[in-house]
């Protein structure tokens, strides 16, 4: 077993993380404050080839796998969260769905777009009335002729505002439970889309969450994407995958609070020596650092199955849980660390904190993990 990453994985670490000291480090503040992420970061991802971490060369994309998808990850989110999860929706839950489950046209149409940067991507299950119980979606999909017609409404959807390409989660069969549920390919433009106003949220700020109205949404026939009625075992899949791409985001967030701490302690100083000297602040940080190793472990071991297409759906739960927790408690800890000033925005702890809660909550909540793991278990 080897812990080191290959000479190929550490240059793309580095490119990632000159991306994020260059480019994210000083704006994440201004961003968060307005809530904004500048088109012309999405469209630097692109160039770097961010945006098409999974998708294959011949499309335009990277081709990487989901080691490859944790480093990058982890790099960008110790910057900044928002683009860390702006990159999640649109790679590991829109790119994600499409490779999976479309067809040759479909993905000769939309993956060089999507790889490229000219479209974001974004990813629809959730509803006002369900999440975890995503199967309880009631979105409706209807044949009329050459086209579907959906009803409903899209809650919570990351990169919503500004996407090109949604995929589109809706009840095709009215009766059929989990296994009536179909994927749409959807356009920007197809009439009967309405994007709602962002959600004013308490972290991830600059990365815009809104609410989608389907209103008699006209999609071509040919845009179902995957089987009929078989759009929620792909969903599953999709979600499996993406739990490791989170916890990597999840692992950036703490990194970055630990070595946002580590900096503050060297240079504040209390009864005569700074805080650093203190056994008290080394433990915080000891803890923030054993934590934080072991969390970047599973995270990896749940990507290295994935990529050997291994089962991998305890793993990546354990890790997701793990990473989602531990970052919350990095955090608090680095806030803690910064005294009162890490009560203020001036510095960008209590931004980490914010931007971790979300970890806990989306793509499955600590909750769902914890069944997911149980029934791993007990074999339920
Ligand atoms: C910033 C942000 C971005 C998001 N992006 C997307 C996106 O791009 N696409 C998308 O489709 N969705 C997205 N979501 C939605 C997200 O996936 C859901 O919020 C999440 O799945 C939880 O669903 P919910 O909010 O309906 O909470 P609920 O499902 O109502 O859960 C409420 C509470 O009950 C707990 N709970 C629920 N069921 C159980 C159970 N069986 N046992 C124990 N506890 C349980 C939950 O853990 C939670 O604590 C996003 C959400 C946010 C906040």
């Amino acid at each position: 077993m080897d812990f080191e990453l290959s000479d190929d994985l550490r240059a793309l670490q580095d490119v990632a993380r000159r991306f994020g000291a260059d480019h994210l480090a000083k704006n994440a503040r201004q961003w968060d404050r307005e809530a904004e992420l500048p088109r012309d970061i999405v469209a630097q991802l692109g160039e770097l080839g961010f945006l098409g971490l999974f998708i294959p060369t011949e499309y335009g994309g990277s081709g990487f796998g989901d080691l490859e998808a944790t480093v990058i990850m982890e790099e960008i989110a110790r910057y900044d969260g928002a683009t860390a999860l702006t990159l999640d929706a649109h790679n590991a839950l829109c790119c994600a769905h499409v490779l999976l489950a479309a067809n040759a046209q479909q993905k000769q149409k939309y993956l060089p777009k999507l790889a490229s940067g000219e479209w974001l991507g974004a990813w629809a299950l959730s509803e006002p009335g369900c999440g975890s119980d995503a199967a309880a979606l009631t979105a409706t999909a209807k044949l009329e002729g050459d086209h579907w017609v959906l009803n409903g409404t899209k809650q919570w959807i990351t990169n919503g505002k500004f996407a090109g390409l949604y995929v589109i989660l809706a009840r095709s069969k009215p009766e059929g439970g989990k296994d009536g549920i179909s994927a749409f390919l959807v356009e920007r433009d197809f009439p009967g889309l309405h994007i709602g106003l962002k959600e004013d949220k308490l972290g991830m700020r600059a990365s815009d969450t809104v609410e989608l109205t389907l209103d008699n949404l006209r999609v071509p026939k040919d845009n179902l994407c995957g089987e009929l009625h078989r759009g929620f075992r792909d969903t599953m899949r999709v979600l499996e995958r993406g739990r490791i791409t989170i916890a990597a985001l999840a692992v950036g967030l703490a990194r970055g609070a630990l070595e946002e701490s580590l900096a503050y302690a060297k240079q504040r100083v209390a009864f005569g020596k700074p805080i650093f000297q203190h056994q008290s602040i080394q433990f915080l940080l000891a803890d923030m650092a054993t934590e934080i190793e072991a969390a970047r472990l599973l995270t990896r071991k749940a990507a290295i199955l994935s990529d050997a297409g291994k089962p991998c759906n305890f793993e990546a739960s354990v890790a997701k849980l793990h990473t989602s927790e531990m970052a919350v408690r990095a955090g608090l800890n680095a806030i803690q660390i910064f005294g009162g000033m890490g009560y203020t925005k001036e510095v960008p702890v209590e931004r980490y904190l914010r931007d971790a809660k979300i970890c806990e909550i989306g793509e499955g909540s600590s909750q769902i993990q914890r069944i997911v793991i149980a029934r791993h278990l007990l074999n339920l």
